[in-house]
């Protein structure tokens, strides 16, 4: 039997707003009719350096016309140059490559149950790890769970900030406390210092492992190169991707020279994972996440944040550097078609938070230009 579907369509696994988006550059997106709109998601908190920036540009291009891909039964260099600048940005780690958020996840899973033996993981109600069943069975949104289980059996999961809850249910057979130093898609919940403080101090009382899942916060997103260096903490291992390498598929998971490797040859791998032209981009990312670009992260996060507070309708902002949520007296989706429609895109993070990660590269008139916006459509 078969059913004749529209020229183009996919299996419907997104909400996709009908726009079709043909180029792109800095903070702006052209669409096939050739609008213009302020991009205030950035390809949800991926696009770090701004749409075709030059730098990751030349650098891929470069790549493209070199080497496309060896596997990992060799070295390749961009590679080895972008394991010693996220080591250097860490105070000595080594990566595993990979292509996404949610493989990130799954190789920080397999890794600390292989570092200790254990079964059991303690993550948070509301986080976001992915969509693989690995990470699914981390991520604490039953809506996105249900209909998937049995999923991967010993985790369990505990409020954010709640470190009385935390101590409770980290014990003797846990492997690995995971947690978001924002939560992103649960909402942009920044969690508190006090609580990763406990985090830290429960995983060393049980000889479990603490793996900050930085995939949204890390890359310079809340104004340092990585969310932990605000916190006070310091993690076993993080997980990184979206902003790694400014859009190309990227994920990785680095782990602390100070944390046991686990990993030998056989226990983890992946095909593209560390592909040259992909690595030649982020390190890249990495040159141009400097301290001047990352004081004004934190600066535009604060003219955005301040301007959001102040519009109608907004009855908390939250986050922290441009990774930030505004709760609305009213459903998100009407926000974002309105704004849409205004010539700016928006996100969401729930159904009445509105979601804003601009470009990191955002400047200040352009953050006056979304603000104006948002109030008209507030308003
Ligand atoms: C987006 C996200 C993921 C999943 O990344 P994918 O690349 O979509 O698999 C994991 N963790 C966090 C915190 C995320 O924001």
């Amino acid at each position: 039997m078969s059913t004749v579907t529209a020229p183009g369509a996919v299996l419907p696994t997104y909400a996709r707003q009908d726009v079709t988006f043909v180029s792109g550059e800095g903070a702006w997106l052209v669409d096939a009719d050739g609008g213009r709109y302020l991009d205030f998601l950035a390809g949800i908190a991926v696009v770090g350096l701004g749409h075709c920036h030059p730098a990751p540009l030349a650098a891929a291009e470069a790549q493209l016309r070199r080497l496309w891909h060896t596997s990992n039964l060799y070295w390749t260099e961009p590679m080895q140059l972008l394991a010693e600048r996220l080591s250097e940005r860490f105070g000595g780690a080594r990566p595993f490559f990979c292509n996404s958020g949610g493989e990130a996840i799954e190789a920080a899973i397999k890794w600390a149950r292989r570092v200790t033996g254990r079964p059991g993981i303690v993550a948070l109600h509301d986080s976001f790890h992915g969509r693989t069943l690995g990470a699914l069975s981390v991520t604490g949104q039953p809506a996105k769970r249900a209909a998937f289980e049995p999923l991967v059996p010993g985790v369990s999961f505990v409020a954010l900030n709640d470190a009385e809850a935390l101590a409770a249910a980290v014990g003797p057979g846990t492997a690995l406390i995971l947690l978001e130093p924002v939560q992103g898609e649960g909402g942009v919940h920044p969690a508190s210092a006090e609580f990763l403080a406990a985090a830290r101090s429960l995983a060393d009382r049980h000889g479990a492992l603490l793996v900050l899942d930085e995939v949204q916060a890390g890359m310079g997103r809340t104004g340092t190169f990585f969310a932990w260096e605000q916190l006070g903490v310091r993690p076993d291992a993080v997980t990184l991707a979206k902003g790694l390498a400014n859009g190309l598929p990227i994920g990785c998971l680095l782990v602390a020279d100070s944390a046991p490797a686990g990993f030998e040859p056989g226990d983890h791998g992946s095909t593209f994972g560390g592909n040259p032209i992909v690595c030649a981009a982020a390190c890249a990312v990495c040159d141009s996440l400097t301290p001047e670009l990352l004081a004004e992260v934190g600066r535009r996060g604060e003219q955005l944040s301040l301007g959001l507070g102040k519009l109608p309708g907004v009855l908390e902002v939250r986050g922290r550097g441009l990774l930030l949520a505004g709760e609305l007296d009213r459903p998100a989706a009407t926000v974002i078609e309105a704004a849409r429609e205004r010539g700016l895109l928006v996100g969401s993070a729930g159904e009445r938070t509105l979601r804003l990660t601009p470009p990191l590269v955002v400047t200040s008139a352009e953050v006056e230009r979304a603000l104006t916006i948002l109030e008209e459509v507030l308003a």
